[in-house]
This record gives structure tokens, sequence and C-alpha cells, in this order.
């Protein structure tokens, strides 16, 4: 769990070149109490904010787009594992420098939360293992794939 207590610390968690594109969620208020992460939607879409922390490491913010993705068709996330006929995922996109992007194929609007706390519910089980492992490969990706220190050192 990790909190940001103002606008200025949630753009601290992003690199420097993304903060300009970040805008607030409707009704986002600080201080911001986050466990594992938050994720949010562009007012007018296009794309999707994360901002995650595993155990010990900086909030570390990134800046998806949703633009040149695919139909939104039923498909399984690669972080939370969910799939089936209520499933929308599809492939986000974050810069890794001026000349690529990467991609991962997720659930669109990074809801992975609300599916695995679902299944928790239903299952009578806690769902922070399951929502740790999503942080787990959300830190992965943003340091294999887009070279992000999770130390937050360089930000
Ligand atoms: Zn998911």
């Amino acid at each position: 769990m990790f909190k940001l207590d103002s606008e200025d610390e949630l753009l601290a968690a992003f690199r420097p070149k993304d903060r300009g594109q970040v805008e607030l969620g409707h009704g986002m208020v600080f201080p911001l109490i986050v466990r594992g992460y938050t994720a949010w939607v562009h007012p007018s879409g296009g794309k999707v904010f994360l901002i995650f922390a595993a155990a010990g490491d900086a909030p570390t913010g990134i800046v998806f787009s949703t633009n040149g993705a695919g139909p939104q068709v039923p498909n399984m996330c690669d972080w939370c594992h969910s799939s089936g006929p209520g499933v929308q995922a599809g492939m986000l996109t974050a810069t890794v420098n001026a000349k690529k992007l990467a991609g991962v194929h997720v659930c669109y609007d990074l809801s992975c939360r609300d599916k695995l706390e679902e299944e928790a519910n239903r299952l009578g089980k806690s769902a922070k293992p399951a929502i740790d492992r999503v942080v787990a490969r959300m830190g992965k990706f943003a340091s294999d794939v887009l070279k992000i220190d999770l130390s937050g050192v360089g930000r």
C-alpha cells in the first residue's frame, strides 16, 4: 500500500517525458491511498494511466495508449489471467523511447483488480495474493521492457 499526497507526487511517479500526457481521473482526491495499483482511463479515451508499487519500490506510473488496438474481443489478460466473455483484453502500448513502442495484452481498462476481487469473493478467499502477482507482472514489464528503474532513481 502506498500514499500519494498531491498531484505533484502522482506526476513524479511517471517518467518526465510522460508527465505532460497525464490527466487525473474523475473524482480523484488527495491523499490517494493505493493498494497495489490504481488505473484510470483518460476522460476522452485513447489512454490508460497506471500507477503501481511493489513492496519496497517507489510508485511507478505508466502511460498506455489504446490507439491502434484491434477489436476488443473476449480474450485472456496477460496480467490477471482472467478470460471469458466478460473480459475485454487488448493490446496497450507504452513508449520505450522516442523510436520504440512496447505492448502488453491485458484488460483494456486495467480492471484486473475488480476481476480478481470478484473471483476471490466468490471463492471466499483474499484477493491480495493474486493482486500482488499482478503488481509483480506490472513491475516486470516496467523494468524489463520499458527499462524503468523501480527504485525511482533517475526519475
Ligand atoms: Zn487483467
